[in-house]
């Protein structure tokens, strides 16, 4: 079996290569590995292999590493998937970043607690690209209203958009679902939206990260090409409460 160290050196020149391809620098997309399911020991291993940011999608499971690994110089995490407001202080208290933004009232809820402990937290709007009903995320016709109403919300730095792609061998479907978020991505930047630059594009996991660089992705989440197959979460890792 390959090590994460292998690993990370795999995708990280599957992504020079697809910097390459689409004539783009390597250094404008960074790789934010997504660790959740596995345990802090691989984390670990990662980071001496020169990581820093680490991806969870569970704000509790986020917390509970993150407060365990706290001794750990310069290391973060990035709280990438759907926040509910009961659970917004484990992302201000933990994390760096929040890569899925889609509601107001969970800005509001995470600005009144970044306020209080006089702090910021890079954020990214998170869209539904695919139009599937399941996916969390705003649709792509309702972001710049959105991104207007962020205004209010000093404490949040807005870094760009998010999304996942339709889950689908069809690299026509899942490039239409990048390309959806490019064109977004321009009009923002059109409009002038002061509340963020937008230049940033959260986009690419294991099975598409390669397509999602040829879409102008500037970070991309992945898990699986790194860590192996996601173990049962409440096998490994039972945050307490
Ligand atoms: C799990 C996850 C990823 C990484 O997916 P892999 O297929 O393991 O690369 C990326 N983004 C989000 C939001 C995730 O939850």
């Amino acid at each position: 079996m390959a090590t994460i160290v292998e690993n990370l050196a795999a995708v990280r020149r599957k992504i020079e290569r697809a910097c390459a391809a689409a004539g783009r620098d390597p250094a404008e997309v960074r790789l934010l590995p997504v660790s959740k399911t596995h345990p802090p020991e691989l984390i670990m291993e990662a980071y001496r292999a020169g990581e820093r940011l680490f991806g969870e999608n569970r704000p509790q499971e986020l917390a509970a590493k993150a407060e365990q690994l706290r001794d750990v110089g310069n290391l973060e995490f990035a709280a990438i998937g759907h926040l509910q407001t009961n659970k917004a202080k484990l992302i201000t208290d933990w994390a760096a970043e929040f890569h899925a933004l889609d509601s107001i009232k969970v800005a509001e809820v995470l600005d009144r607690r970044l306020q209080q402990a006089g702090r910021g937290l890079d954020v990214f709007i998170q869209v539904n690209s695919s139009g599937e009903d399941q996916k969390f995320g705003l649709p792509p016709e309702e972001v710049a209203g959105f991104a207007e109403r962020l205004r209010d919300y000093a404490s949040l730095r807005v870094r760009g958009l998010m999304t996942l792609a339709i889950f689908s061998d069809d690299q026509v479907r899942v490039g239409r679902c990048f390309a959806v978020m490019r064109d977004l991505q321009t009009r923002l930047r059109d409009i002038g939206t002061a509340a963020g630059s937008y230049d940033e594009l959260s986009m690419g996991m294991s099975g598409d990260f390669e397509l999602a660089i040829g879409y102008g992705a500037t970070t991309v989440r992945v898990g699986q090409s790194i860590f192996g197959a996601r173990l049962d979460p409440n096998a490994y890792w039972n945050p307490a409460g």
